[in-house]
């Protein structure tokens, strides 16, 4: 495990982003999943994400191909039927429940963003976050911090630490940015991590 910056941006080619569902929240919300969308295609990276055409998911997605990025959704059988599908994407997978999907979007990801969101949002950050932990996937995970929205999240990151729940090593799991231009810059300069995490994955009066 190293501090270093060692990734080289081309290297992640497909960024699984994970947002809210939700078609009620204050425009600056959108404003800032579309712009999301439009840096991630901008340079080239393919995006990967629910597959639905609401709420912050479906901001990202329009940003994105309004530039001609690439957009790949997943989405299970019965959301699809439920007719919340984003209806112009790039490729579109029906999977059989949320827990392959969820599992689908992970393991074919080079990095992880996460939009503000409820739930489901979480739920994904906090897979992501639990295998990265365990060393069973290791890329980049930024949480786009829009209108400051996680900063409660961060800060009961950083109970957990300083209790002891996770140990000092982990903050270096994830990166914050205020603004989706600078979500490039955070997973370039990511802190490396890789399947060894699993030696400290388990928190000890030597490794706190
Ligand atoms: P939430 O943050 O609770 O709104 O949930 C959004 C996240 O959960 C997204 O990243 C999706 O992967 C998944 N999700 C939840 N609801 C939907 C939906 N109606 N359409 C597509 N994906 C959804």
């Amino acid at each position: 495990m190293t501090d270093k910056k060692l990734l080289d941006s081309n290297d992640i080619k497909l960024v699984t982003v994970y947002a809210a569902s939700s078609g009620a929240l204050k425009p600056l919300y959108y404003k800032a999943a579309e712009r999301l969308g439009e840096v991630l295609a901008d340079a080239g990276k393919s995006i990967m994400y629910g597959g639905g055409g609401a709420g912050l998911m479906g901001s990202v997605a329009d940003g994105a191909l309004r530039r001609n990025g690439e957009v790949h959704g997943v989405i299970p059988a019965f959301l699809q039927q439920l007719e919340l599908t984003h209806q112009g994407l790039t490729s579109l997978t029906i999977v059989d429940d949320m827990r392959t999907r969820k599992q689908l979007m992970l393991e074919r990801a080079d990095a992880v963003v996460t939009l503000p969101g409820g739930s489901g949002t979480y739920e994904e950050l906090f897979e992501a976050l639990t295998m990265k932990r365990l060393g069973r996937w290791v890329g980049p995970i930024v949480l786009v911090n829009t209108n400051g929205f996680y900063d409660g999240l961060l800060k009961f990151l950083q109970q957990s630490i300083d209790e002891c729940f996770m140990g000092s090593k982990h903050l270096k799991m994830w990166a914050v940015v205020d603004h989706p231009e600078d979500v490039l810059e955070a997973l370039n300069t990511a802190h490396v991590w890789d399947s060894d995490a699993i030696k400290f994955a388990n928190v000890t009066p030597a490794n706190a």
